[in-house]
C-alpha cells in the first residue's frame, strides 16, 4: 500500500495551494468530517451567518418595511450582476429568482412561444430528472415533441449525436452543461453554435457548473441559462436560483408567469399587466428575502478566489483522485463512471461499484477510522465525490481513498443494511 506516498504528496499539494486560506472562511466545526457533497449543498460561509443575523435582527427586526427600499428590492439584480461576473455575462443579463425548476419552465416556455413555427424540444437522457419533468409537461401543454438524445456509455454524449438531433423542426435545445451523475461537461461554445446553425435557441442548466468551472456565456453566445446557488456557490439550503437571458432576447421573449414583481410598476396596483423591461421582467412574485441574502457572501468569496484558480484546483484534485483510484481501487471492483479527460469533466467524480449503497453508509461511519466521509449515493450503484476547491483539501482525498479501500478489502460494507432513507 502506497498511502504514505499519497499522504506526503497531498501535504505538499495542500501547502502549495494558492486557495488554502479560503477554507478558513467557512464554518468547519469538526475537521474529522470530510465533506465531499458541496455539489449538493455547499458549506456555510462564516460571513453569511453574520449577514443573516443582521438581516433578521436589524433589517427585519428594527427597520421593518423600510428595508424593502433600503436593502431588499434591488437585491435580486445586485446578486445577479455579481453572478454575471462569474459566468461571463453582461450586467443586467442575470437575475436571482425562484428555483431552478421554475426558471427552466419560464425560459423554456418563453423560447417555445417565440419559436412557435417549430415544435420539437431536444434534451438528453443524462439530464437532471426535474428538468425532464418540466420539459415533458411543457411538451404536453404545447403539443410539442420532446426528443431525448441517448448516451451510449451513460457517461457522455457525442457532439455528432447533437448535430443529428438538430433540424428545422427544433425550437429549443436544453441540456445540463455538467451532467449531475457522471460530471460529463459539454463544449458549451460548440454546442451553442451547432444549435444556432439549425435555427434553434439553446438553454443551459448551469447547476453543476456555476462556481465549479470557467464559463463565458457571452463569448459562447448563449441565449438562455438557469442554475442553482446552493451547490458550488454556497448559498444555503433552498437559496433561490438564477436565470440568464441574453440582452437582445430580453424584449423578444415573454415570461409565461406574469407576476407583479415582473411588471412595469408593481406599486401602481394597475389592473392591467404590463411587462417590465430588462431582466426584471422574468421575476414572478416576492423573493425569499432571507434566502436571497444568504447567497451574496458565497458569491463574493467565489469572485475573490477567482474562477480560473478554482477550476485549476478542481482539475488538480480530480487528477489526484483518479491517480489514487488507479493505484488503490481499480482492482477492487470499482469503475470510474466520469469522463477520464479532465476537460470533459465538471468538479465531481463518480465511481460505481455493486456495493455502492452500503459502501456509502460505511464511509459515513466514524467507528471505522474516526472520519465521517460525506459523498452522496446516486441510484443504482454510483457514489459521487464532489470537489469544492474553496474548502476541500488534498489530504481529504487521500483519506477518502484509504477508507474506500479498507471498506472493500475488509468487506466492512457487509455490516450495513440496504435501508433507503429519503434524502440521499
Ligand atoms: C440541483 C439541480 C437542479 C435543482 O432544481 P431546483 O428546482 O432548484 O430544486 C436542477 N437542475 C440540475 C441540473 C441540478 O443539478
Amino acid at each position: 500500500m502506497r498511502n504514505s506516498v499519497g499522504l506526503e504528496k497531498a501535504r505538499i499539494l495542500d501547502s502549495n495551494d494558492p486557495l488554502k486560506s479560503f477554507r478558513e472562511q467557512f464554518i468547519i466545526d469538526d475537521p474529522s468530517v470530510i465533506y465531499l457533497d458541496g455539489n449538493s449543498l455547499g458549506r456555510l460561509p462564516i460571513s453569511t451567518a453574520d449577514r443573516l443575523e443582521k438581516v433578521i435582527r436589524v433589517e427585519w427586526g428594527k427597520e421593518l418595511i423600510d428595508s424593502w427600499n433600503k436593502n431588499w428590492y434591488k437585491k435580486s439584480e445586485q446578486i445577479g450582476n455579481k453572478i454575471s461576473k462569474l459566468l461571463g455575462a453582461r450586467e443586467g443579463e442575470i437575475i436571482v429568482s425562484d428555483n431552478t425548476s421554475v426558471n427552466l419552465f419560464k425560459l423554456a416556455a418563453a423560447a417555445l412561444k417565440y419559436q412557435d413555427n417549430r415544435n420539437v424540444i431536444v434534451s438528453d437522457k443524462l439530464n437532471f430528472p426535474s428538468d425532464l419533468y418540466i420539459l415533458q409537461g411543457l411538451a404536453n401543454e404545447n403539443n410539442n415533441t420532446l426528443e431525448l438524445i441517448d448516451s451510449e456509455d451513460e457517461i457522455s454524449v457525442n457532439n455528432e449525436k447533437i448535430k443529428e438531433a438538430l433540424n428545422e423542426e427544433v425550437a429549443l435545445l436544453t441540456l445540463s452543461h455538467v451532467v449531475f451523475k457522471s460530471a460529463f461537461m459539454y463544449d458549451m461554445k460548440k454546442v451553442t453554435r451547432l444549435t444556432h446553425e439549425a435555427g434553434a435557441l439553446v438553454l443551459w442548466d448551469l447547476s453543476h457548473s456555476a462556481g465549479a468551472v470557467s464559463i463565458n456565456l457571452n463569448e459562447a453566445n448563449v441565449d438562455l441559462a438557469v442554475g442553482c446557488t446552493y451547490k458550488y456557490l454556497n448559498g444555503g439550503p433552498g437559496s433561490p436560483a438564477f436565470l440568464y437571458v441574453k440582452e437582445e432576447l430580453q424584449e423578444k421573449l415573454q415570461s409565461p408567469i406574469q407576476g407583479w414583481f415582473g411588471s412595469a410598476n408593481p406599486f401602481s396596483f394597475s389592473l392591467q399587466y404590463q411587462a417590465e423591461t430588462g431582466i426584471r421582467k422574468y421575476l414572478t412574485g416576492t423573493p425569499s428575502v432571507l434566502s436571497l441574502a444568504a447567497i451574496e457572501h458565497g458569491v463574493d468569496i467565489t469572485l475573490k478566489a477567482g474562477m480560473e484558480n478554482i477550476r485549476d484546483k478542481s482539475w488538480k484534485m480530480s487528477q489526484f483522485f483518479i491517480e489514487l483510484y488507479h493505484e488503490e481501487l481499480i482492482d477492487l471492483g470499482f469503475k470510474l463512471t466520469s469522463p477520464s479527460l479532465p476537460e470533459q469533466r465538471g468538479s465531481h467524480l463518480t465511481l460505481s461499484h455493486k456495493e455502492a449503497f452500503r459502501m456509502n453508509k460505511a464511509l459515513m461511519d466514524r467507528s471505522i477510522d474516526g472520519t465521517k466521509i460525506i459523498p452522496d449515493f446516486r441510484a443504482p450503484d454510483h457514489i459521487r465525490f464532489g470537489i469544492a476547491p474553496l474548502y476541500c483539501t488534498f489530504i481529504e482525498i487521500v483519506r477518502t481513498i484509504q477508507k474506500l479501500k479498507l471498506i472493500v478489502s475488509d468487506k466492512l460494507y457487509l455490516n450495513y443494511s440496504f435501508d433507503q432513507s429519503s434524502v440521499t
